[in-house]
Order: C-alpha cells, then sequence, then structure tokens
C-alpha cells in the first residue's frame, strides 16, 4: 500500500482524525463529553440518525422503511425513528416488546428473519402483525398455523459479494423455490405477498442489487405464470457507512435500485420495503475507550484498551475495520489493538496507525453507532460499554 512519497500510516490516521473532527463537529458541547470518568462508553447522535433517516427517505421516496432492530435496539433510537415515521424490522419477542413501547401500529413492523422461534410468531399475531418472511416450507406450516391469513413475502438467496459481513448460505432459496413456497402457504390459507432479499451488510457492491433485482423479477414473473399476484418487493439492508474507506452513499444505492426496478421488473411493485440497520446508525457513534496497557511483542507494538471483542467490537473478528482516532501529535506507529480480556481471540485489529499513547490515553473508534453494544456480553467480567444518547 506504501507509494511514493506518501506516508500510508498519516493517510489512514488522518482519515480517522477527520471523522472524528466530523463527528464532534457536528454537535454543540459535544467536546466536553469526550473525556468521560468511566468507559467504554458509546456516545450516540440520536439526531445524526434522524437526518439518516430523512436522507434515506429523500433518495427512497417510494419505499417504506423498516429499521432493522437487530443494528442497536437502545431506547433513543427506537424513539427517535418512530417520531421520524419509521417502521420496524425485528426478530424477536424482546425487540417486538421494545419496539411496541414507541410505535403501537403493526403496519409498521414486519420480521424478516426466515426462520423463526414460535412464542415470537405468536406474539406477533397477537399484535396485529401478518406480514412474515419465509423461506422454507416448514416455516410455512409454522406461520399457517401461528399466524393464520398472514401475508408471507420469499426470501433469495442473493450474493453477498463485497459485503463486509456477508449473510449469504444461511438463508435464502433459489427462484423455481421461492414459486413452490408461495403456493404451499396459499395451500394453507396464507396469502403469497411479496419477495426479499439481502445483499449482506455494508455492502459496497453495486452489483449484488443488480443480480438480486434480477433475480427478484425472475421470481416475480415465475409466480405470475402460476395466477399468483404479488404485491411487496423488499430490498433488504446492506446499506453501507464510512469505516476506514468511504463507503457507497445512500443516494448512489438508490439511483441504481430504482433504475434497475424500472428496468428489470415487468411491473412495478405495489409496495417496495427496505430494512436498513447499519446504514442508520452505524457512522453516528463513536466508542471511547482508554488505553491501559502497552508492550512490544516480536517487534510488534501493541496497546491493550479497555473493552474488546466480547464487549461491543465482534465485528472487528469478522471483517469490519473501525476507525481509530487518539488525540496526540507526533510520529506514527503501527499498532496491534488488544481487547481487555484474557482471550488470545480478542484482538481488535492490526497495523493501526497512531501516535504513542501513554497509559489512560483515550482511544477513540469511529463509526461504532451499529452492531456493537448489542453484541456485547459481560465476559471475563467486564461490562458492555456504556451508552449516552444526545
Ligand atoms: C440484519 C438484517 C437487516 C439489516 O441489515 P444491515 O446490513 O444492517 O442494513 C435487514 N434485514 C434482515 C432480514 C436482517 O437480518
Amino acid at each position: 500500500m506504501k507509494t511514493g512519497t506518501v506516508d500510508h500510516k498519516r493517510v489512514v490516521f488522518n482519515f480517522s482524525k477527520r471523522l472524528y473532527e466530523n463527528f464532534i463537529s457536528k454537535r454543540e458541547g459535544l467536546r466536553e463529553l469526550l473525556k468521560p470518568m468511566n468507559t467504554p462508553l458509546l456516545i450516540l447522535d440520536t439526531k445524526g440518525i434522524k437526518e439518516r433517516y430523512r436522507e434515506a427517505k429523500k433518495h427512497f421516496n417510494e419505499f417504506n422503511i423498516f429499521y432493522a432492530v437487530k443494528a442497536n435496539d437502545h431506547p433513543t433510537i427506537l424513539k427517535a425513528l418512530s417520531e421520524e415515521g419509521a417502521g420496524f424490522e425485528v426478530a424477536s419477542s424482546a425487540e417486538l416488546e421494545k419496539v411496541f413501547e414507541y410505535c403501537k401500529e403493526p403496519a409498521r413492523i414486519i420480521s424478516s428473519n426466515p426462520i423463526k422461534p414460535m412464542d415470537f410468531i405468536a406474539l406477533s399475531y397477537q399484535k396485529g402483525i401478518d406480514l412474515f418472511a419465509v423461506d422454507s416450507f416448514t416455516e410455512v406450516e409454522k406461520i399457517a398455523d401461528l399466524a393464520p391469513r398472514s401475508r408471507i413475502y420469499v426470501r433469495l438467496s442473493v450474493p453477498n459479494e463485497g459485503s463486509d459481513w456477508p449473510l449469504s448460505g444461511k438463508f435464502g432459496v433459489d427462484p423455481e423455490t421461492a414459486v413452490e413456497i408461495l403456493e404451499y402457504g396459499r395451500s394453507k390459507g396464507l396469502i403469497p405477498y411479496g419477495i426479499t432479499f439481502h445483499v449482506g451488510s455494508q455492502c459496497n457492491n453495486l452489483r449484488n442489487w443488480f443480480i438480486a433485482i434480477k433475480l427478484s423479477s425472475e421470481a416475480w414473473n415465475r409466480t405470475r405464470h402460476k395466477g399468483i399476484r404479488l404485491k411487496l418487493l423488499n430490498i433488504g439492508g446492506g446499506i453501507p457507512v464510512t469505516y476506514l474507506y468511504n463507503a457507497l452513499s445512500i443516494e448512489d444505492i438508490a439511483y441504481y435500485v430504482k433504475g434497475l426496478l424500472r428496468k428489470y421488473m415487468i411491473e412495478q411493485p405495489a409496495e417496495l420495503h427496505m430494512e436498513p440497520g447499519r446504514g442508520l446508525v452505524g457512522d453516528q457513534g463513536v466508542l471511547i475507550t482508554r488505553v491501559i496497557g502497552k508492550a512490544v511483542r516480536e517487534g510488534t507494538r501493541w496497546i491493550y484498551i479497555d473493552t474488546g471483542v466480547f464487549n461491543g467490537l465482534a465485528e472487528s473478528l469478522g471483517g469490519i475495520r473501525y476507525p481509530f482516532y487518539l488525540d496526540r501529535d507526533g510520529e506514527l506507529y503501527e499498532w496491534t489493538v488488544g481487547g481487555i480480556s484474557c482471550d488470545s481471540m480478542d484482538i481488535i485489529a492490526r497495523n493501526v496507525p497512531l501516535p504513542e499513547p501513554e497509559i489512560g490515553d483515550y482511544l477513540y473508534i469511529m463509526s461504532a453507532g451499529a452492531y456493537t453494544t448489542v453484541y456485547a456480553s459481560n465476559f471475563n467480567g467486564f461490562p458492555a460499554p456504556q451508552i449516552l444518547s444526545l
């Protein structure tokens, strides 16, 4: 990555520093909160989350937006998005109960996990929710049994290449099977309603939407030939945020997806849904941690911080590369960042360019709003980050 006289470490550090400065300059009074007594602390900008939602609403104007609650179920986020009129995508009874605190309209709640626990289906039905994703014949039977006469939409399996957090392989079927599942649903008294897919989380590859929409169109047409008129296309999540590279913007994706729909769908779906999680909240949070140790091991510089992969940074194990910032000047070195627990798997990042810290320094982890605190356990007795929501 080193080219000519460009100092790669400086480029990466400055990129992270810019994200940090942009984030803190957005909100009055934020600067005073950046050296908290207790760390780790996740600061969430709910105003920023509302702005991201409005941006999505503006560009995906024909879509109903359902926030994927698993990205971050903090009550202030649910409240802020509910005030904006967003819908919610939930997968468990606990998520459903949480959402219901702020949004009691069943039409604004959907469940796109194609394999759902029975208690959750029953509770959803009881609350008036009647729209469920499926991708197997047994799920159709479960829904027919626990939520009779509901509407179902089938999850297609689509490529997840170029997504930093792929979700393919576990869910989804091909268009042919999708039609069989919808027909089976009809025979069980359910309403075959639509098609869905997920291009993979943190998807920075437009081609995934291209293939997904072509496959959706194929499934749509096949269903039509069987005399079933579908109404809904749900394009799932996948909108990326900026970590160590500039991600596709909501506008880029909207422009492209809307063009694909016009080109490839034989008829425009009566209802269009999307379910962004990361894309609405990911870059609206900064995780404040502190350096608790330093070492040099076999020529590699290490710092250890007071959180780790078991306390909120699980995604660093699977390909998410967070921007790190430390407020000091001076020469940059590459550091391996170790987590707080005794587990040797608890390594957050390698080759992170930072100035030499002192013990107790604050280390800022940018774009930490999604899939962090929701993953955190108390492994080894270390706490999950506290959340401060502005
Ligand atoms: C996780 C998930 C989402 C949200 O994905 P993001 O990549 O965070 O946008 C949307 N739909 C379903 C079914 C999911 O499981």
